[in-house]
């Protein structure tokens, strides 16, 4: 098949080069993301490949379905930039690689919310200055805490296990379907609203629908514990920044860890250090001292990105051949 890879990084021709010598696809690779005025390069593939924050709207892929393309293929699990509806409406197959490493994700989870808490990015700074001083980086141990884990699919599961099992928190979750086997080691589920007053630390795993948006917002900070700790690798939808910042400001919020951000599709994924940022909310809160951001980098591994190139390059030969695809995605798909 001939493939328009958009959106492309090193590391993606790397891992994708290297997975495509068992299936011998097309591959053209544009660092372009895909929007309008970029579709006319999928011109002459029979279908794209694409990753977060290109932009898979109606008009996109009405130009997409214009220049022939009949797959797209997003390499990666969270589909909230992908209008299914319209997908299904111009016959154009969506696959996705919905479970390529839950351990990615889910230990840079711990891993952030650790650096935060044990201050160890300030540690880190102040070691390369040869400032031995301890003053100012005291931390709390995690172990005693109640943890609440929002959404505990693959990646929050695991999460849930870690607090549970490893630190031996006591957990709460929130979960359209609770799982028994999380039940059963002494997760307890609860109503969202809940979970967010009675816990000490949150962590975001739920996908970013119209029901979960900003489900952290300023009433749910009112309500919380005071020094809450909010944690989000899935999306930055989730959270009203804003409500995020007045939180910080007023010391309600103990602390933040994000590898997403609302507004990330401008930000993230490039390197900017010689540009002037616009985002006068994200610069904000790069400001504070108990907050630490990453660049949506929780996935990426060897192991996940391994994983996304050959199940990403199975799904587009499977679509060639006619065979059934059983990481499509369908407009019911779609939460309401
Ligand atoms: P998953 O589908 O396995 O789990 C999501 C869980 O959320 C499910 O159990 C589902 O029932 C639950 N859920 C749905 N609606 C909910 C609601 N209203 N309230 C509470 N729970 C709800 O997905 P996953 O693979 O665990 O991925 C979780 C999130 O992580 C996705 O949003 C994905 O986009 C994101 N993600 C981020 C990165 C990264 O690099 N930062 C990488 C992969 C995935």
């Amino acid at each position: 098949m001939r493939v328009a890879v958009f959106s492309t990084k090193g590391y993606d021709r790397r891992f994708l080069e290297a997975a495509n010598a068992k299936f011998g696809h097309g591959l053209s690779f544009f660092e372009a993301r895909l929007d309008e005025q970029t579709a006319v390069l999928a011109e002459g593939h029979d279908a794209v490949c694409v990753f977060v924050n290109d932009r898979v709207d109606r008009p996109v892929l009405e130009a997409l379905a214009n220049t022939g393309i009949r797959t797209i293929a997003l390499r990666c699990a969270g589909f909230n930039n992908v209008d299914l509806r319209a997908a299904d409406a111009l016959d154009i197959t969506v696959v996705r690689v919905p479970a390529y490493s839950p351990h990615a994700v889910s230990e840079f989870t711990v891993a952030l919310l650790m650096a935060l808490d044990r201050k160890i990015h300030r540690a880190w700074a102040r070691v390369r200055e040869n400032n031995f001083a301890l003053d100012g980086l005291i931390g709390r141990n995690v172990h005693g805490r109640t943890v609440g884990v929002i959404g505990t699919g693959r990646i929050g599961g695991y999460v849930a296990r870690a607090f549970r099992l490893g630190f031996g928190c006591e957990v709460l979750a929130s979960d359209v379907t609770p799982d028994p086997e999380l039940e059963a080691i002494g997760v307890r589920y609860v109503e969202p609203a809940e979970l967010l007053r009675q816990v000490d630390i949150v962590s975001l795993h739920c996908p970013l629908t119209p029901e979960t948006r900003h489900i952290v917002d300023a009433a749910a900070i009112a309500a919380a514990r005071p020094g809450l700790i909010v944690v989000n690798t899935s999306r930055g939808g989730l959270i009203d920044t804003s409500a995020l910042i007045e939180g910080l400001k007023s010391r309600k919020i103990g602390g933040v860890a994000l590898d997403v951000y609302e507004q990330e599709a401008d930000l993230f994924f490039e390197d900017l250090s010689d540009e002037i940022i616009q985002d006068d909310v994200f610069q904000r809160l790069l400001t504070f001292p108990n907050v630490l951001v990453t660049g949506h980098q929780a996935f990426l591994t060897n192991e996940a990105l391994e994983a996304i190139a050959a199940t990403t390059l199975d799904s587009l030969a499977r679509a060639e051949a006619g065979e059934p695809l059983p990481l499509r995605l369908s407009a019911e798909m779609v939460h309401a």
